[in-house]
């Protein structure tokens, strides 16, 4: 496991990475449910999909869009256990441990936190507007 904070500055000059982005679609639902509700979803994503040994179609198991933590998991490279171990240092082959679940959950809350603040600003000054 890496240190957070150092892989999602890592992550931000990887050109493919930090061109994916939550949609209109992935935005609403964020703001709608709420950051707690959405994480509690991402931790059972990342059990079903991604902490056992050999997951269902790794490499392949996290769609591009629809739910915010999918779209989050490509931004940070928890997407699938190819992508944990080049880019996290995480091994294949082994399930995730509960320390490791939880690291991958602290990387995607980072990613999807930098929305929250945005959307909450902009309802923030949508409201002063209209006051
Ligand atoms: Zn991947």
């Amino acid at each position: 496991m890496k240190d957070v904070q150092e892989v999602l500055a890592r992550l931000r000059e990887s050109e493919f990475r930090s061109r994916v982005h939550l949609r209109k679609k992935e935005l609403d639902y964020l703001n709608s449910k709420g950051l707690g509700t959405v994480l509690k979803h991402a931790e059972e994503f990342i059990e079903k999909r991604l902490a056992p040994a050999s997951p269902v179609n790794d490499g392949k198991q996290t769609p591009w869009r629809n739910h915010p933590v999918f779209v989050a998991q490509h931004a940070t490279a928890t997407c699938c256990r190819g992508c944990l171990q080049k880019w996290h240092a995480i091994p294949k082959g082994q399930e995730l441990t509960t320390e490791e679940k939880r690291y991958v959950i602290e990387v995607i809350k980072a990613w999807l936190s930098q929305y929250e603040s945005v959307s909450k600003e902009l309802g923030a000054h949508r409201a002063a507007r209209h006051a």
